[in-house]
C-alpha cells in the first residue's frame, strides 16, 4: 500500500472487514514484526463506542488477532484520556481491560508515563516516553466533530500521547499548530479509522451517527483530508490539516489520492431516525445504506451550523436503493437516484458534496 492510497470498507463487522482491508493493503509484506507495535485508540472519555466518542473495541480486538496471527508479539495499547478523566476507567468501561486480559496485550496509561522533551518547528513539546519509543504506531481514531477544531480524527488523536499539562497548553496555543507539530514528532505508520459510529457535534460523544465504514491509510494528513470531506467540510476548513501538510507530515491533496472501496455499502438495518437537524420531514429514505444516511446527516449538520438550512429549497430530499430506476422530481442523493431530474452521484456521496449540492438553486445544472 502506498502513502497516497486509502482503502474503505463498508459495514460494522471488524472481524470480517479488517483482514480484507489488510489483504488489499498487502500489510503482511511491509509490517515490521520485530518492532514494538503501539495501538493508539481514542478513549477520550469513559463512554462506549456506541456513544460516538470512543474507538470500537471490536476493531482493536480484530487488529490484535490479525497481528498475533502474523507473529507480532510485542504489542501495547497506549492512551491518555482527556483532562480530568481517568484512562483506567476508560480502559475498563470501553472494553479494553477485557481485551488485555484475553489477549495478553498490556494497557499503558500514558498519564503515568515519563515525558521526553522535544523541539520541532520552533515549538517545545513534552511527549510521553512510551509513545515516543514505539517502533510502529497504529492510530485508531474515531470520526467526530470537535468544538474547537471542528473535527478530530487521525492527526488530533495523537494528543492522547502527551501529558495533561501539555494538553492544557495546546488549547491555549489554539490547538491547530501544536497538533501539526506534534505529528512531526510522533510518526503514525498506519491509520485505521473507526467510522462505524462517529459523532456529529462533539468529541465527547452524545450525538452518534452511523457511517458504517472503516478507512485504512498510511498518511494521517490524507486520511484527515478525506474524513473532512466525509463530514461536510471544504478543503481549508480545518487549519491543522493544511499546517501538517506544510510541515511535511503528509499530503492533503485528495485529487492525487487513490481511494479504493473494497465492498458495497450495506442497506441500513434501521430507519432514518433520529435525524438531529431541522429538515427530517423533507428527507425520504427508502432502503438507504447507513453510509449514505451518515453522509446526509453530517451534511445537514454543517448546513445547520452555518444557518443555511432555512434557505434551502423545500423539495423532498430522497435517497436509498428503493429509488433505483425511478424518475421523479425532488432532490436525489447518491447514485441510486440517478433517474431524478436533480441528483448527486456517488455511492455513497461525501457530505462535502451533499453540502454543495443542497446549496445549489433549483434549475442550476448539477455537475
Ligand atoms: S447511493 Fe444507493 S447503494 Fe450507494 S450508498 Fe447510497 S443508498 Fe447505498
Amino acid at each position: 500500500m502506498e502513502r497516497h492510497e486509502l482503502l474503505v470498507a463498508y459495514g460494522d463487522d471488524p472481524d470480517s472487514l479488517l483482514p480484507r482491508l489488510f489483504a488489499a493493503a498487502d500489510l503482511p509484506a511491509w509490517l515490521p514484526r520485530d518492532r514494538r507495535i503501539g495501538i493508539k485508540p481514542n478513549l477520550v472519555v469513559a463512554k462506549p463506542s456506541s456513544s460516538g466518542a470512543t474507538t470500537d473495541p471490536r476493531l482493536v480486538s480484530a487488529l490484535i488477532a490479525y497481528l498475533h496471527a502474523l507473529g507480532c508479539r510485542d504489542l501495547v495499547i497506549l492512551e491518555s484520556s482527556w483532562l480530568g478523566d481517568s484512562t483506567a476507567r476508560a480502559f475498563r468501561e470501553c472494553g479494553y481491560e477485557e481485551i488485555s486480559q484475553r489477549t495478553g496485550v498490556p494497557l499503558v496509561d500514558l498519564k503515568h508515563d515519563e515525558t521526553v522533551a522535544c523541539e520541532a518547528h520552533g515549538l517545545h513539546v513534552e511527549v510521553c516516553r512510551q509513545a515516543r519509543e514505539i517502533g510502529f504506531l497504529i492510530n485508531l481514531p474515531v470520526i467526530k466533530a470537535h468544538c474547537q477544531t471542528r473535527m478530530t480524527c487521525a492527526l488530533k488523536n495523537l494528543k492522547g500521547c502527551i501529558p495533561d499539562a501539555e494538553k492544557r497548553r495546546f488549547h491555549t496555543l489554539g490547538l491547530h499548530r501544536p497538533i501539526a507539530v506534534l505529528n512531526t514528532i510522533l510518526h503514525t505508520d498506519l491509520v485505521i479509522v473507526d467510522g462505524i459510529v462517529g459523532d456529529l457535534t462533539f468529541e465527547e460523544g452524545g450525538t452518534p451517527a452511523r457511517l458504517d465504514r472503516i478507512i485504512v491509510g498510511r498518511d494521517p494528513v490524507l486520511v484527515d483530508a478525506y474524513v473532512a470531506s466525509l463530514m461536510g467540510f471544504a478543503p481549508g476548513d480545518i487549519p491543522y490539516i493544511e499546517m501538517a501538510a506544510e510541515l511535511g507530515v503528509g499530503c492533503r491533496d485528495l485529487d492525487r489520492a487513490g481511494i479504493r472501496q473494497i465492498n458495497e455499502p450495506p442497506v441500513a438495518p434501521h430507519s432514518l431516525e433520529p435525524v438531529p437537524c431541522r429538515l427530517p420531514a423533507r428527507v425520504r429514505a427508502d432502503q438507504a445504506c447507513s453510509a449514505c444516511l451518515g453522509s446526509l446527516r453530517f451534511a445537514l449538520r454543517r448546513l445547520e451550523e452555518e444557518d443555511h438550512a432555512d434557505r434551502l429549497s423545500d423539495e423532498p430530499i430522497c435517497l436509498g436503493q428503493g429509488f433505483r430506476g425511478q424518475t421523479q422530481g425532488g432532490l436525489g442523493i447518491g447514485s441510486c437516484t440517478a433517474g431524478f431530474g436533480r441528483h448527486l452521484p456517488g455511492c455513497p456521496p461525501a457530505a462535502a458534496d451533499i453540502v454543495e449540492f443542497l446549496r445549489q438553486k433549483p434549475g442550476k445544472k448539477i455537475p
